[in-house]
């Protein structure tokens, strides 16, 4: 596993549900680490749902070979952040990909040995929810070398306990958790800026503390980085006066 042995840490992004946030927080991790001039690398797993393209308006990319393997696409806001995604490779981006786990298997095999990372200081690894296929095959490739977890829930009771789950899984196959963000954490309303939560708060940091690992923060819903999502904005450069980019950023320093 040669083209990783020059990635210093490898940072799995993990969570029992799908819609809470994950690829969001992914992306603005790598975004957040590649503006403070870190070297990133954002490979997104999410065979079946690759949102991660679009999210950093790189939809239209394609996978170039070269001599060594394939070459990941550079964003567009950063060049330090490379990016990898079954998105690139399909003819048609609205293709679902229907794959049994043996093909899943070797593709994240292929995605993790043949592509030309080159020297990093961070790869982010955006997982589909829950704990399948691509999970299992992340962590026999990776044998050891995952640096750590982040397990990303909301609010809610549910999403919590399916990431007691996503704990379990960790402890099982020896991946050290980072800690767990609580998003979706309360809306902060844009007329009178109080934070207005919408569904109970606090289940995520409950779940730490009761676990013993390291509550990373929350972040609200702001319907600005939800349309910097959908829109391949750089929500951390757009919009650096928020309670939302101060969440992200305080998150980054405790990676
Ligand atoms: P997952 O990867 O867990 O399936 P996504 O990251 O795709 O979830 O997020 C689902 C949707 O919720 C996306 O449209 C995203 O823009 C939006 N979203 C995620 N987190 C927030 C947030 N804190 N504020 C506003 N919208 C958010």
């Amino acid at each position: 596993m040669e083209s990783l042995n020059r990635i210093k840490n490898v940072i799995l992004v993990l969570s029992g549900k799908g819609g809470v946030g994950k690829s969001t927080l992914s992306t603005q991790l790598a975004l957040g680490l590649a503006a403070e001039n870190h070297k990133v690398g954002l490979l997104d797993v999410d065979l079946c749902g690759p949102s991660i393209p679009r999210m950093l308006n790189l939809e239209q990319c394609n996978i170039h070979q070269c001599d060594d393997g394939w070459l990941p696409v550079y964003s567009n806001s950063h060049r330090n952040l490379s990016v990898m995604s079954i998105g690139f490779l399909l003819d048609n981006k609205n293709d679902p990909v229907i794959w049994r786990g043996p093909k899943k298997n070797a593709m994240i095999k292929q995605f993790l040995s043949d592509v030309v990372w080159g020297e990093l200081d961070f790869l982010i690894i955006d997982t589909p929810p829950g704990t399948s296929d691509e999970h299992l095959a992340v962590v026999t490739t990776l044998k050891g070398m995952v640096t750590g977890a982040v397990l990303v829930t909301t609010p809610q009771a549910v999403a919590v306990a399916d990431v007691q789950r996503e704990l379990t899984f960790c402890r099982k196959t020896g991946i050290p958790v980072l800690g767990i963000v609580e998003n979706m954490s309360g809306y902060v309303c844009p007329h009178c800026s109080e934070c207005l939560l919408l569904f109970s708060q606090g289940g995520g940091e409950d779940l730490a503390k009761q676990e013993n690992i390291s509550f990373l923060g929350n972040v609200p819903i702001d319907p600005n980085l939800a349309e910097c999502c959908d829109g391949g904005k750089n929500f951390l450069q757009i919009f650096a006066n928020s309670q939302a980019y101060d969440s992200i950023k305080n998150i980054i320093s405790k990676i």
